[in-house]
């Protein structure tokens, strides 16, 4: 599997749109890895995670063929991670001679609220609710319940490809035990786990709708204890907050020698 970072902030970016604290005149100063644009990820060249407002831009700097994707899959309806507009581009005249001329979507149910009145015979939505699993024809998708945003019904998703599956935690505080209990019932073993970082090396309480590298800590050491993660697994931090987080070689300082990859827009996790 070939797993794409195409934005890694949260929902003001990184630098901020209109904020000039030392975080992010530095990260403007900078440039490169430092500059983080909000959450998207593409599996293959087919399935692309979350549709934020800087989708276009993703698309554009990072080479994505956006007529090849087939699947999208939005976690919950914050506006960093569903900008359902972009959907009413995805017909004619917006949108021509598309490999793929049908795009079938699949959102939480407030993303679903958001997205459903731009579907169109080449946009196909359906709602998801915890633990639905979605059988598509290169892929298994399970939606499992994310801690954020509790109206929305916020979900991560577990994406399997027939050969390695990646859990996809974005956004959410600690996982719920449900989450743990599904994983470990269903004999799950990730080879990849991408985790919330938005408060990076501040306390956040588990009741918390983000977390830091002190949860996640403890995260992984629990799905290590279910046996639901191993010594193969790779585990990337990733959705990191302006106001909480240095850049990123101060990120990857942070956590030296614990096992964590660190995201940056346009990080490639061949898997
Ligand atoms: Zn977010
Ligand atoms: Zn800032
Ligand atoms: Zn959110």
């Amino acid at each position: 599997m070939k797993f794409t970072y195409l934005g890694t902030s949260s929902v003001e970016g990184f630098p901020a749109v209109f904020c000039n604290c030392k975080n992010c005149a530095a990260a403007r100063r900078l440039g490169g890895v430092n500059v983080r644009t909000r959450t998207q990820a593409l599996v293959n060249e087919d399935l692309l995670i979350d549709l934020p407002a800087d989708t276009l831009h993703h698309f554009l700097q990072f080479g994505v063929e956006a007529h090849k994707i087939k699947y999208l899959f939005v976690t919950h309806s914050h506006k960093d991670h569903c900008y359902p507009q972009e959907l009413g581009c995805h017909r004619h005249p917006c949108a021509k001679e598309m490999e793929q001329p049908v795009l079938r979507v699949f959102g939480s149910h407030g993303a679903y609220g958001l997205m459903a009145p731009f579907a169109s015979d080449n946009v196909v939505v359906s709602e998801l609710k915890p633990f639905d699993v979605v059988e598509l024809a290169e892929y298994r998708v399970t939606a499992l319940p994310a801690r954020h945003m509790e109206k929305d019904g916020a979900l991560i998703y577990l994406i399997d490809d027939g050969e390695k599956n990646v859990l996809y935690a974005h956004d959410t505080g600690y996982f719920l035990d449900e989450v743990f209990d599904y994983l470990r019932d269903n004999g799950i073993v990730l080879d990849m786990v991408s985790y919330d970082c938005a408060y990076g090396d501040k306390f956040v309480a588990d009741t918390g709708g983000h977390m830091g590298i002190e949860n996640i800590v403890r995260v992984r050491a629990r799905l290590l204890e279910l046996g639901v993660v191993n010594e193969e697994t790779i585990h990337v931090l990733n959705h990191f907050s302006h106001g909480i987080n240095p850049l990123q070689s101060r990120l990857e300082k942070l956590v030296r020698g614990q096992g964590f990859c660190v995201a940056y827009d346009g990080r490639v996790m061949e898997i």
